[in-house]
């Protein structure tokens, strides 16, 4: 069964729902368990936009806080953090070969008209791996 898990979570309240899931998957099979989050790099007029010289580091450091704070739920060491900046898909895919995961989970939200077309991260994630993913489908908002 599944030795190498790894889960990506985008840190919205989203990933609350997916926690139990991947919890109870890591549960069942005893797998060791990776999470990753990764921060798209800005254009760079929004630094002076934004007025914040350093958004890029700023975004990171938050991020780093977050993954910590999730790692301390499930349980999962340091070395089994990831925060990578770049493009979504290309890092999760990355780092899953890397640890040798040999399932993805991720959230998939129902998707209408233009971002169907356009496609998910989730459908990125799942035509570009070489593992097996679960997609767990979000609870749609009311
Ligand atoms: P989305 O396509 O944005 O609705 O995201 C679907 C799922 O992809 C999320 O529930 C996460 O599991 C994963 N995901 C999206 N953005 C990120 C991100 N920046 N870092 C890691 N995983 C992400």
């Amino acid at each position: 069964m599944y030795k190498h898990i790894l889960f990506a979570t985008d840190l919205t309240e989203d990933t609350e729902y997916l926690i139990e899931k991947t919890r109870f998957i890591r549960e069942k099979t005893g797998a060791t368990l990776a999470l990753i989050h990764v921060v798209e790099p800005l254009p760079g007029y929004s630094y002076a936009y934004l007025g914040i010289e350093d958004i890029e580091g700023q975004l990171l450091s938050e991020a780093r806080s977050s993954i910590a704070k999730l790692a301390e739920k499930l349980n999962v060491g340091a070395n089994d953090q990831f925060v990578e900046v770049g493009p979504t898909k290309t890092k999760i895919l990355k780092v899953a070969d890397e640890i040798k995961a040999d399932l993805i989970i991720c959230g998939s939200h129902g998707r209408h008209g233009l971002s169907l077309l356009l496609g998910s991260t989730a459908n990125a994630i799942l035509h570009g791996a070489k593992c097996d993913v679960l997609t767990v489908r979000l609870p749609e908002e009311e």
